[in-house]
């Protein structure tokens, strides 16, 4: 498990992090989506009645949406997807500690 952060930057871009009710933000399939990306106001939404696992996964999804945005990548769902899995077990299977160094 990671901890949330309030923000990440992609690109350059400083994206919000902010948690609500599926329902209240997502415009797709609110019941199948956990989050969404919003690359206008550069924001990130997950789902706050999701459990930290899903909430993690979900944030990289979002992730990816938005770098494939801004680097021009032109992912569909399907490849997020894959990146999503792949990147996360890949975190969740070989990195424990994290400390950046300035
Ligand atoms: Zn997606």
């Amino acid at each position: 498990m990671f901890e949330i952060p309030k923000s990440v930057k992609i690109g350059g871009q400083e994206y919000k992090i902010v948690f609500g009710k599926a329902n209240d933000f997502l415009i797709h399939q609110p019941t199948k989506c956990y989050g969404q990306c919003d690359y206008f106001n550069c924001k990130i939404e997950l789902s706050e009645e999701i459990c930290q696992q899903l909430k993690e996964t979900t944030l990289i999804h979002e992730a990816i949406h938005a770098m494939s945005e801004v680097y021009h990548m032109e992912l569909d769902e399907h490849m997020v997807r894959i990146l999503e899995t792949g990147i996360y077990a890949f975190i969740k299977d070989n990195i424990k500690n994290i400390e950046w160094k300035d």
